[in-house]
């Protein structure tokens, strides 16, 4: 029987799907907290993981690559076995159980019992940023908000980690929600992985750990 990996409870290996998006600038992320990184792109791979990051970039695109990588069903797969997930733009629409302005028969990975809409600050404005409170962390994170998705609705069991707030942030969208967790998974509008705020990626190390506590 093959053991247990040889990696110590405390350092987890963490893989960011690398098929399209902003992948680079979470591994650097991950690396700066000193666990092991990984780009995903196979099977293998993901089974490697204990703990994954979507990126942003363009779901659609992200999808059918993993159709096309044989990764589609695999990632269902560990994402219902509670492998803990961090989705930022793109990843939170891929997240989604359900979505709205999504291309026709748009499919996601799913998992997070919300309904996002896609593109959703887009009618007001393309792009931007401002602070964001966000549940559990002290200060505000710097949201950089780029074609993103918010939280249309969340079902009981998924807590809201942030809204956005304010006329400087986001005018007719205020109070929207952009962060969320339930369970395993967490999903943000926005993008943590650009600048050098780790703490966003240190909530995913808290579940990955979480769970690693949990199963021994
Ligand atoms: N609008 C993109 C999508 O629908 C997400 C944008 C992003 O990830 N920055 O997938």
């Amino acid at each position: 029987m093959p053991t247990a990996p040889d990696r110590a409870p405390t350092a987890p290996t963490i893989g960011v799907l690398a098929l399209q998006g902003d992948v680079r600038e979470h591994l650097r992320h991950l690396d700066a907290l000193g666990v092991a990184t990984l780009a995903v792109r196979r099977v293998e791979e993901l089974e490697r993981c204990d703990g994954l990051v979507l990126p942003g970039g363009e779901s659609t695109t992200i999808v059918r690559l993993a159709r096309i990588f044989g990764l589609l069903e695999p990632l269902r797969a560990a994402i219902a076995a509670g492998l803990p997930v961090l989705g930022t733009c793109a990843g939170m629409i891929l997240l989604a159980d359900r979505v709205l302005d999504g291309e026709p028969g748009q499919e996601t990975l799913g998992g997070l019992d919300v309904t996002v809409r896609r593109n959703a600050f887009g009618r007001q404005v393309d792009s931007f940023e401002g602070p964001v409170r966000m549940v559990g962390l002290d200060e505000p994170v710097h949201g950089i908000f780029i074609r993103a998705p918010w939280v249309e609705e969340a079902g009981p069991d998924v807590e809201v980690l942030a809204r956005v707030e304010g006329e400087a942030l986001a005018g007719a969208a205020d109070g929207r929600i952009v962060a969320v967790r339930a369970g395993h998974l967490l999903a943000t509008s926005f993008h943590p992985e650009v600048g050098d705020d780790l703490r966003v990626h240190r909530l995913l190390l808290d579940l990955v750990e979480r769970r690693a506590t949990a199963g021994r």
